[in-house]
């Protein structure tokens, strides 16, 4: 809604403009002002309904690059907005969609909460990331391992645990702090999960081990 609002504006602005440009000159010779007011007003608007959207894509592109190099092909991250969460009743935190070819796509959707977390914890020093922080760097893992194509929720969910803190140095985290947030998520978050999304081979030594340099075992 907030960028009809910004087009809006936007076009009202030139409107403004083009009337003034054609009635520039009265019937009597003598020059109009300029429409400053309405400008510097329409103009406000503009990028007070555009920065909302101008933000959330700044940061979907460090998702973008995040995810990216996790996945190891280019994806994409986008961020639900404020009006479609409104409407928004499903139960999901992200999802990845199927194409046409039958594979899961190379982008995926973070609801809007999960996004905002992910923003949070970019902006913060990252030493003592919030749960909320850690679910929202963990739900980005979780999405890219489907748009790695891996579809069974409980091989995601185990590939993403090994890889949540590689994730979060990707946002930015130094090396511990980022294990702590794959720590935290294992230690707060996974043994709660769903039972579709766990595995007994998930754990040290386990069958879904992968033996990665920082699991959160
Ligand atoms: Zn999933």
């Amino acid at each position: 809604m907030l960028d009809w609002l910004a087009w809006g504006s936007a076009l009202g602005a030139l409107a403004v403009v083009v009337r003034w440009w054609l009635r520039r000159v009265d019937q009597l010779g003598r020059r109009r002002a300029f429409p400053w007011i309405s400008m510097v007003l329409l103009g406000a608007m503009t990028v007070g309904a555009s920065a909302p959207g101008m933000l959330r894509s700044r940061e979907e592109r460090r998702l973008d690059r995040a995810a990216s190099a996790l996945v190891g092909i280019p994806v994409s991250v986008h961020c639900q907005a404020l009006g479609s969460a409104a409407l928004d009743d499903g139960t999901e935190l992200g999802f990845v969609r199927y194409g046409a070819d039958g594979r899961l796509e190379h982008q995926t959707l973070i609801k809007r909460d999960q996004c905002q977390a992910l923003a949070a914890y970019m902006r913060s020093a990252k030493r003592d990331p919030t749960p909320a922080e850690v679910g929202a760097v963990h739900v980005l893992a979780h999405e890219s391992m489907h748009m790695r194509n891996i579809a069974d929720e409980a091989l995601a969910e185990c590939a993403a645990v090994q890889r949540d803190a590689e994730l979060a140095r990707l946002l930015g985290a130094p090396p511990a702090a980022a294990r702590l947030v794959a720590v935290r998520y294992w230690r707060s978050s996974y043994p709660f999960m769903p039972a579709a999304y766990r595995s007994v081979g998930c754990r040290r030594g386990g069958r879904l081990d992968e033996h990665r340099p920082d699991p959160p075992w």
